[in-house]
């Protein structure tokens, strides 16, 4: 599964080199479909479900650190276009430190937090922020931070560790840079593609490659999974189409213990989507965002206006 809102950028960013050039200029030129086209695709509850599962867990880890501290820094790793924004807002953080490989998406995202600022209640206090292109599989973001000493409570990757996995070297400094400023006591939350399953998937088929007239998933080598490097082509009605690899998690969870990192839980969507829809705000919220194509619901009829982009737009009013 990936991202929940398509990167809409038009112009190059700045050299990169390998995998990331590929990565930055994808999304860097990906079209904005818009709302209403985008509500039309075959994949709008999957996006709507990937929102609906980042709000609450974004919620609940921001509902977690305040309890014992009431101003919150985040750090948004691989932001794309800024697509958690207004979970942030919803969160009342104090500051946001988005960062990510393709400069048009964090100009992007930079436009619309200055419009979420300017379109705010007065008496609102919206956070503050700051904006930085750069690989993070390869810069250090303590080089870039306006101040190098700023420490986090959390850092957020959504959808985005994956491309890390291409060296060893990488998948470290991306972590490095999730964790090294973390407050002690911070979370590194994320998503990422379940490599068991992804293996799984093509292990039992003869073909090396698995999906069906939505996506498609095509590994270059089959029965050789290395721990680094294992690259894969996903394809989402192409939207998406650039090189990811394999997170094998326990190698990602001992390398983590070196930023004294200790997992404190790791599930699949469809785990976390059973224990949260017992709740009743979680359950309404899900049938707010449109984010299943059976719940039962009598939003049916609703407007656009109620899908996932402007369901926190909808909240400010
Ligand atoms: N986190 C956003 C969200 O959930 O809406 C965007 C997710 S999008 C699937 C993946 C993002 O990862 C893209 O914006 C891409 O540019 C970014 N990315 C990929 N490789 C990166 C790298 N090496 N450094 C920083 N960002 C990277």
């Amino acid at each position: 599964t990936h991202e929940d809102e398509e990167e809409d950028d038009s112009s190059p960013t700045k050299k990169q080199h390998g995998h990331g050039e590929k990565v930055a200029t994808h999304y860097n030129t990906l079209q904005e479909t818009g709302l209403a086209a985008r509500s039309q695709s075959r994949i709008f509850y999957m996006r709507n479900f990937n929102n609906w599962l980042k709000s609450v867990l974004i919620g609940e880890i921001l509902d977690t650190v305040r309890q014992s501290r009431r101003e919150l820094s985040v750090l948004d790793l691989g932001c794309g276009k800024g697509g958690d924004l207004l979970k942030w807002r919803k969160g009342h953080i104090s500051r946001l430190v988005c960062a990510d490989i393709a400069a048009v998406s964090v100009e992007q995202c930079q436009v619309r937090y200055e419009y979420m600022r300017k379109r705010g209640h007065p008496n609102e206090r919206i956070f503050s922020a700051e904006f930085i292109t750069a690989d993070c599989t390869k810069e250090l973001l303590t080089d870039k931070l306006k101040d190098p000493k700023m420490e986090f409570d959390v850092t957020s990757c959504q959808f985005v560790y994956h491309y890390s996995f291409e060296t060893q070297q990488q998948a470290d400094l991306m972590l490095k840079n999730a964790c090294e400023r973390l407050r002690p006591g911070g979370y590194f939350i994320g998503t990422t593609p379940d490599a068991y399953e992804l293996v799984k998937r093509v292990e039992t088929l003869d073909s090396n490659s698995f999906g069906n007239e939505v996506f498609s998933v095509t590994f270059q080598k089959k029965g050789d999974y290395p721990l680094f490097g294992c690259q894969y082509d996903f394809n989402l009605e192409g939207v998406v189409n650039v090189p990811e690899f394999l997170v094998y998690f326990p190698l990602f969870e001992e390398m983590a213990k070196k930023y004294n990192m200790r997992l404190v839980f790791k599930k699949t969507f469809s785990q976390f989507f059973e224990e949260h829809i017992k709740n009743d705000q979680h359950k309404m919220l899900m049938q707010r965002m449109q984010a299943l194509e059976s719940f039962p619901t009598d939003n049916k009829n609703k407007s656009s206006s109620d899908n996932l982009d402007d369901y926190d737009h909808a909240k400010e009013k």
